[in-house]
């Protein structure tokens, strides 16, 4: 069976990058989305197994030792990781994998992945990402803030990934995400095949 595509998904908080890929998922079977390791704690409606694997920082630092991890990072005071397993296993049953993940990792993954897709999820403004920030209630002045903040650091990297998809309206995401896949499954080097017999 062909090998499954890994796709790395970064994007600034409030940008809604798990609304895009939960809208890509419902519409293509052959997309998983990985589960991460975390030491944060668990929000509410949050499920061990599914959201997140919610472990401690002694396991986690154990799953570093025994090189579990095909990348992780700290982000706000927190240890977030990909277990490399889950994800090999999915990629060889021909499922295209999705790493939502933020962009240090994201960068481990382009340089131990080099075969990797990498799409940056961005809002259509900085305006709109901190009306975005604010909408959400839960969240006071000072945190809408930093997570600006934290963007802007993440939008300095994002000249590395391959694609940038502007979350404005979901639908239109969803279908440049997708054409990107098209595109990638339509370039020469995966569709060797098909030049064979006149060769
Ligand atoms: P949250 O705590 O809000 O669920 O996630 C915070 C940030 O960590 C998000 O940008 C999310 O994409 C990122 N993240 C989630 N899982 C991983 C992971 O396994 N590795 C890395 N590097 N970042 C992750």
């Amino acid at each position: 069976m062909k090998k499954g595509r890994l796709i790395v998904i970064s994007g600034p908080s409030g940008v809604g990058k798990g609304t895009v890929v939960k809208a890509l998922m419902a519409q293509d079977p052959r997309v998983k989305l990985s589960v991460s390791a975390t030491t944060r704690e668990m929000r509410p409606g949050e499920v061990h197994g599914v959201h997140y694997y919610f472990i401690s920082r002694e396991e986690f630092e154990q799953m570093i030792r025994e090189d579990r991890f095909l990348e992780h990072a700290q982000y706000v005071g927190n240890r977030y990781g990909t277990p490399e397993e889950p994800v090999d296993r999915m990629l060889e049953q021909g499922y295209d994998v999705i790493l939502e993940i933020e962009v240090q990792g994201g960068l481990q993954i382009m340089q131990r992945r080099p075969d990797a897709i990498s799409v940056f999820i961005a809002a259509p403004s900085f305006e709109i990402l901190g009306g975005r920030l604010r909408g959400r209630g839960d969240t006071d002045e000072e945190k809408v803030l930093m997570r600006l903040q934290q963007a802007r650091m993440e939008y300095l990297v994002a000249p590395q990934y391959q694609y940038i998809v502007v979350n404005d309206k979901l639908e239109d995401a969803v279908s440049d995400l997708r054409s990107i896949l098209r595109a990638e499954a339509l370039k020469t080097e995966h569709q060797q095949h098909l030049l064979k017999e006149a060769l």
